[in-house]
């Protein structure tokens, strides 16, 4: 198996000429970085370089806040032949993720204090692990997880992921219960009486290649049913995995009348459309699925305009066995923690839809922000590895060095999550992580 090799800092390490990009201090400059002992010490062009630091040269590299997934599944407790939190775990570091929030969706599922604490303690040197609590036992939608207890276990935020809370009713009281917390609510929105048994978008292609559709307002209708009670309640509504048009409508006509929302979308639904279905390749199977050219725009201006917070892989590893079926059989979801900051760089930044700064707002602070990371208002959270998204001065060193002109070529077979699934096989992109600094470590490929 390939190994990440990590460095433990120790004395002075300068991250020399690098672009240091930090949105939260209006920081995008060329200059020096410099840790003492794993902690950042100062930014700037040093007077004297200290003759016994190590100098490692960023010349041409970016350097941010360590990138934060807030949408994983890493499949540890129970299909630990799909991912386990320590494989997961190398695969978002290699992709340049500090840190990752695990969905609950697990065998066991993550519904109250003792699985939240399992997921916790598996966490290793790679990557900070922060677990979602269920919004309902057994994501059955019929009773209340522990919520209360799963925050004070360590859970940033809860949500059904992978299903929808169909009642209305248990909505609406998570909503208000998640207030107290202040955690939010992450809402999977999938009317599954519209999207029934359907494999792709709804539409010519889908008839053409007789599968059934599902149609954008299976999500957007949800979308908008949540933004309602969001509103009622007062609580913090997060919608996951946006795909459509009428879905960033939603979030934005919310937004604008104050109602507590925010939302993420993947890279695959500015990077695909439904086109990719063609030939039935079961990689390209999500859920929501991949949309229309017009939804991939829409994205793009959601992105654009701040509508959508922030991008999440919503990396979903499945077996080869499993995923190498039928397409309308296939489970849906595809890996994405070692592709995301390259599809990102590719077809946001290089194409002008994002400014650098914003990408990383997206990646790496506003994710933190919309779980209360690192900003200590969080007292369940505790100790551990909480960064808050901003190069602080005598904070723990948690760092993202990229490399914005690296061009290669996707090829699974040298991931380090335990699946392959990914329908980017063999795409040239541009952006690679170098190596992420975490917890007082440097850690490469
Ligand atoms: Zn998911």
């Amino acid at each position: 198996m390939k190994e990440l090799k990590i460095q433990k800092l120790e004395g002075t390490v300068i991250l020399k000429n690098g672009r240091v990009i930090d949105p939260a201090n209006k920081r995008d400059e060329v200059t020096n970085l410099v840790i003492i002992d794993g902690k950042i010490e100062s930014i700037g062009k040093a007077g004297e370089i200290d003759p016994k630091a190590q100098v490692i040269d960023a010349t041409g590299l970016v350097i941010t806040p360590g990138l934060f997934d807030m949408h994983v599944h890493f499949r540890e407790p129970g299909r630990e032949d799909e991912e386990t939190i320590e494989t997961g775990s190398r695969a978002a570091a290699a992709g340049g993720f500090t840190g990752v929030a695990c969905m609950p969706n697990t065998t066991p599922v993550v519904e109250n204090q003792g699985i939240v604490q399992l997921v916790k303690s598996r966490q290793t040197a790679y990557c900070g692990i922060y677990p979602v609590g269920a919004v309902t036992k057994g994501l059955e939608c019929q009773e209340l997880a522990e919520m209360g207890d799963m925050f004070h276990a360590g859970a940033v935020a809860v949500s059904d992921d992978g299903k929808p809370v169909t009642n209305s009713n248990l909505m609406r009281r998570a909503l208000d219960y998640c207030r107290m917390f202040d955690i939010p609510v992450i809402s999977h929105c999938e009317d599954v009486f519209l999207s029934a048994d359907g494999a792709m978008n709804e539409g010519a292609l889908a008839t053409r290649l007789g599968l059934r559709g599902i149609p954008n307002a299976a999500e957007s209708s949800m979308a908008y049913r949540d933004a309602q009670l969001a509103a009622l309640t007062g609580g913090r509504l997060h919608i996951a995995h946006v795909s459509c048009a009428e879905t960033v409508d939603v979030v934005r006509q919310a937004k604008r009348r104050g109602i507590k929302i925010t939302a993420e979308t993947c890279p695959h639904y500015f990077t695909l459309t439904e086109e990719a279905v063609k030939g039935y390749s079961e990689m390209t199977r999500v859920n929501p699925p991949l949309r229309g050219k017009a939804d991939v725009q829409a994205i793009l201006e959601g992105l654009k305009d701040g509508t959508i917070d922030c991008i999440v892989t919503d990396h979903a590893p499945h077996s080869h066995e499993e995923k190498e079926v039928e397409f309308d059989q296939a489970p849906t979801g595809m890996i994405g923690l070692e592709t995301s900051l390259g599809l990102c760089w590719t077809n946001l930044v290089e194409t002008g839809v994002l400014t650098p700064s914003q990408l990383v707002e997206k990646m790496s602070l506003n994710p933190r922000n919309i779980l209360k990371i690192g900003n200590g208002s969080a007292a369940g959270h505790g100790a551990g590895l909480t960064t808050s998204g901003k190069l602080e001065i005598g904070k723990m060193a948690d760092l993202t060095v990229f490399d914005p002109k690296a061009k290669w070529t996707v090829d699974p077979e040298e991931f380090f999550s335990k699946s392959r699934n990914t329908p980017f096989k063999g795409f040239n992109l541009t952006g690679k992580t170098v190596m992420t600094v975490l917890d007082g470590s440097i850690i490469r490929t």
